[in-house]
């Protein structure tokens, strides 16, 4: 059976919601499969995409104003990347891992320890298999040191690093967690750094310092249990784009160490650029015991985790008894197509001297984003490097549902969480792009707020 990949949206759409269980979604949102498209939450049907759009199948463009839930880098079908993949398939689609090693995987080891300072890679699929393996590491690492009882974890408020079981056990986000809370071995959770929370004259450095002092009085009672802190350096993004001060993780780093717990960095949706410099805690100038990556990985093309440690942590396991091995695995770990698109990524950045180029590009894209930042109804507008986010004060009920739709009218994916908006966009708008986002962006708030007034009854809950 063949598809095409013409119709009509609303042919596609019926199919879909009658076989594909959507990720992310109350699936009734999106109506019945032959009913009407449901207004609250239409279901786009993609075609194709290229560079900064997206197009579905009755040829509306919209711009990825949210690189496709924060992957893509350099724009959809990206060439070098398009050709690295061809390239790849024509030689070794795939391979397991276990007693056999390919060109790909070892190369991007060698050079994300170059680029990071940890010098053993292990490889997954997904965000949150990153997120298990840095913790079941962490944790079987004390227990080769003879500290089995450091085997807990804590956390930030408001944090996310995934949604498999262990995952959600440091994801701090009701919802996402409450229906399987008999299922989750729970992790402790410390004040978030994020600087909205400043009182008084309090600077952002200051939050960060308050929030220290809860991870330090935390550690000292209970250091002997936990094997590892995990924090999403700079930016809690699922919760809706809390940012914090790099002194932050100069104190947990100092705090890791006078206590003797591994600092885990999911740097899963900050790293490869987002927050101007390769990857987020490097601006701290800190090296962590851990770093999670995945999502901008290989671009945007293909699904690819990695885990990042260091020779202690690696030499830990290195042993003549297999039970001390880090007996972990995935049919796909290491899949060299994936590995080869991740190699083209950072050919881009270095080819493309991508950092210092986004440096001018976010200030252009800035600019074009002023009235935004100064409408009336936002606050907290804020950037780092790539991410944008403004509050909305008194936002109407399903704020971030009504504003999703108002955004594709206007050619436009833009997802706000909660009451937040947002924007991460893939790093290839040029000014025409850029103020499409821009306009698109107000426009669509404008749209929202004339339609409905607050609600007392708001039912919106944080969904990205
Ligand atoms: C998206 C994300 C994850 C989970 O990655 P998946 O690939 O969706 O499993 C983990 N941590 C952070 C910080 C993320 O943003």
């Amino acid at each position: 059976m063949t598809s095409t990949l013409t119709g009509s949206n609303a042919a596609w759409r019926a199919r879909s919601l009658r076989a594909v269980w959507h990720p992310c979604t109350q699936m009734k949102a999106h109506g019945a499969p032959d009913g009407p498209q449901a207004d609250s939450t239409p279901l786009i049907a993609i075609a194709s995409a290229e560079g900064p759009w997206l197009v579905d199948v009755e040829g509306k463009r919209y711009l990825d104003g949210i690189s496709s839930w924060w992957t893509n880098l350099f724009g959809h079908g990206h060439p070098a990347i398009r050709s690295a993949l061809v390239d790849q398939l024509s030689r070794l689609d795939h391979t397991m891992l276990a007693g056999l090693t390919h060109a790909p995987v070892v190369e991007l080891s060698e050079r994300l320890a170059a680029l990071t300072g940890l010098g053993h890679a292990f490889y997954a699929s997904d965000g949150a298999s990153a997120t298990e393996i840095a913790l079941k590491m962490s944790a079987h690492h004390w227990r080769n040191a003879g500290r089995p009882g450091k085997n807990r974890f804590v956390a930030l408020q408001g944090g996310y690093h995934g949604e498999t079981a262990g995952a959600l056990g440091v994801t701090d986000i009701a919802l996402f967690r409450e229906a399987y809370a008999p299922l989750v071995r729970l992790s402790a959770t410390v004040a978030s750094p994020d600087a909205r929370g400043a009182q008084g004259d309090e600077t952002a450095a200051d939050v960060a310092h308050r929030a220290a002092r809860a991870l330090e009085a935390w550690l000292a009672e209970h250091h002997a249990e936990t094997a590892a802190f995990i924090v999403e350096p700079l930016v809690q993004c699922a919760t809706g784009m809390a940012m914090h001060d790099p002194a932050y993780l100069r104190e947990a780093r100092a705090l890791c160490d006078r206590y003797g717990v591994h600092l885990v960095v999911d740097e899963i949706a900050v790293g490869f650029g987002r927050t101007g410099t390769m990857f987020a805690h490097q601006q701290a100038g800190i090296r962590p015991d851990f770093i999670c990556l995945s999502k901008g990985l290989t671009g945007g093309t293909l699904p690819l985790a990695a885990v990042l440690t260091t020779d202690a942590v690696y030499e830990g396991f290195y042993d003549d008894d297999a039970a001390r091995g880090f007996l972990h695995s995935h049919s796909y770990t290491g899949n060299p197509l994936a590995c080869r698109a991740a190699l083209a990524t950072l050919d881009i950045f270095e080819r493309e001297n991508v950092l210092a180029v986004n440096l001018e590009r976010a200030r252009m894209i800035d600019a074009l984003l002023a009235p935004l930042h100064a409408h009336e109804r936002v606050r907290n507008a804020r950037r780092i490097g790539m991410i944008w986010a403004w509050d909305i004060a008194d936002a109407p009920g399903n704020f971030a549902r009504r504003y999703a739709r108002h955004a594709l009218a206007h050619g436009l994916l833009l997802r706000p969480i909660g009451s937040t908006l947002y924007a991460m966009p893939p790093y290839v708008l040029e000014e025409d792009t850029a103020r499409h986002l821009a306009d698109g962006a107000l426009a669509a708030l404008e749209a929202t707020l004339a339609e409905a007034e607050p609600s007392l009854f708001d039912d919106e809950r944080a969904l990205p």
